[in-house]
């Protein structure tokens, strides 16, 4: 599912080299292929899809490293986590402020921009003692994918359930 978007598709491992050598990490061979697998994808992959895409290039990396290294790469601000409830951690090279679109039945996760949603103010959070730093908003729903692979093959256990319940 390429290139539908227009995104930030230009970022390359060099360009982040910079950024590295300042927090005195230079950008080994391991580093440079896990932030390429990170950029070559654009579908929010886990720390573990990185690690299998690593791996055909280094077999020797370490699923250990691969962990380490994301979790580097989102210290260092050139990725971000996109996490939603339930479900492993999501690595995102796209750091700007930005929403998704989380499919409930692949956990494909798309990007969304969309102005308005940049500007909802933010709860008051004062009783809790929870101070907000930044939110994005996750849209629950189907993806495309998904949307004709059921109307393809419904499966009859949801409506069947809900049937009962009535
Ligand atoms: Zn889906
Ligand atoms: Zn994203």
């Amino acid at each position: 599912m390429a290139g539908t978007e227009p995104r930030v598709a230009t970022k390359t491992a060099d360009a982040f080299a910079p950024r590295f050598r300042q927090h005195g990490l230079p950008l080994t061979v391991q580093r440079r292929a896990i932030l390429e697998a990170l950029l070559r994808r654009e579908d929010h992959p886990t720390a573990e899809q990185i690690f299998a895409d690593v791996k055909t290039r280094i077999p020797e990396v370490s699923r250990t490293t691969v962990y380490r290294v994301l979790e580097t790469l989102v210290e260092l601000g050139l990725a971000r986590k996109a996490s939603h409830l339930g479900a492993a951690a999501r690595f995102d090279p796209n750091t700007g402020h930005h929403h998704h679109l989380v499919c409930l039945r692949c956990d494909r996760v798309v990007d969304l921009e969309d102005a308005r949603l940049d500007q909802l103010s933010l709860p008051d959070t004062r009783r809790t003692g929870f101070a907000i730093s930044d939110y994005s908003v996750h849209f629950l729903g189907l993806c495309p994918q998904c949307r004709r692979e059921q109307a393809e093959a419904p499966t009859p256990r949801e409506p069947a359930r809900r049937k009962r319940r009535q």
